[in-house]
């Protein structure tokens, strides 16, 4: 696969604002891929993805690996006793007790210890290995995107599993790998604490494997259900004054159609959930008209489809 052109696709589509992050655990064995370097001071895992989203293409055998929980996760080192018994997440007032700590423990994704080597991270276009998954750090309404793009094609919904700890390490990286299955994090209490993740992002991670049928899905989104959320096409025009309950009584919707704008697509129609709209035949050619008000939803499905600006919805009181 051409990482170049997957990478352009994902960030026009989504408009990212960061690469999209390439991870490989590299096995016993394996060479070091090419054109990628050593930090000069040690790394946690969601640190190497925050460099690698901004331009870095790392190397990191395990004396790069600045955490411990983490680089043990991945199966690169031990795990130190203290991490493994739940002992350390007390101590941090992370989890409430010993038996509770041990069950998060028992239930995340890790690979066994010496699984693997080296982890490397690098933005999407400059991989020169092939990754083993891919990480994006993005806004929710982007994730959502993604959500749908995989459902696009199977019509599966989607399930991620996540505790709020041992975000990339576990979470994006391990648990992907060995379910095959897109995930979801909000990164963790580490990621949060020591990478530049901003409140308003979170964290998605694919199997490589997976990237071009996601593209392709993204592709049929773009022609018109993306653009049409971004514009907030069904909003009303005035919504922040939203009257109480006790002003809602006899309130009445009237669909307004410019008749001298109207022609005659019929979107409006076929749009809308409820039959409140018709066709009638007049002199200038067939002409949108409101035959059952009262049935209105105010959803403004044919107020954002009206490629005209014809519609208008006015809400009154009796
Ligand atoms: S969508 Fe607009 S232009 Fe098309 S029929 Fe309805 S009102 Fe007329
Ligand atoms: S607002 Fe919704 S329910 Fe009302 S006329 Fe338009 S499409 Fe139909």
């Amino acid at each position: 696969m051409n990482h170049q052109e997957l990478s352009r696709d994902l960030k026009e589509l989504l408009t990212l604002r960061w690469s999209p992050v390439a991870v490989r655990l590299l096995k016993h064995g394996e060479e070091k891929p090419a054109n990628v370097f050593e930090p000069s001071v040690p790394l946690r895992h969601c640190q190497a993805i925050t460099a690698a989203r901004r331009g870095n293409s790392i190397y990191m055998p395990p004396a790069k690996h600045a955490c411990p929980d983490g680089s043990a996760i991945m199966g690169l080192i031990p795990m130190s006793p203290k991490l493994r018994s739940g002992e350390l997440y007390l101590l941090f007032k992370k989890l409430p007790n010993i038996e509770i700590a041990r069950k998060m423990i028992a239930s995340r994704s890790e690979f066994a210890t010496g699984t693997y080597r080296a982890s490397v991270v690098a933005p999407l276009e400059d991989a020169e290995f092939t990754p083993d998954v891919v990480i994006f750090t993005l806004y929710p309404e982007q994730a959502m995107w993604c959500c749908c793009a995989s459902s696009y094609g199977s019509g599966d919904r989607q399930v991620f599993n996540t505790s709020g700890f041992n975000s990339t390490c576990s979470d994006l990286t391990v648990q992907v790998m060995k379910s095959q299955r897109m995930n979801i994090s909000f990164g963790c209490y580490g990621a949060r604490a020591i990478s530049d993740i901003s409140d308003f992002e979170t964290y998605l991670a694919i199997p490589y494997d997976q990237l071009p049928a996601l593209i392709e899905s993204l592709k049929k989104l773009a022609v018109k259900s993306i653009p049409e959320a971004r514009r907030k096409i069904y909003m009303p025009p005035v919504i922040d004054n939203v009257s109480g309950p006790e002003q809602q009584e006899g309130c009445h919707v009237s669909v307004r159609i410019q008749q001298d704008r109207c022609n005659g697509c019929e979107l409006c129609v076929a749009f809308c959930p409820d039959a409140v709209l018709e066709m009638r035949e007049t002199e200038n050619g067939p002409k949108a008209v409101a035959v059952a008000e009262e049935k209105c939803s105010s959803c403004y499905t044919c107020v954002g489809q009206c490629p005209q600006k014809a519609i208008q919805l006015e809400q009154r009181a009796n």
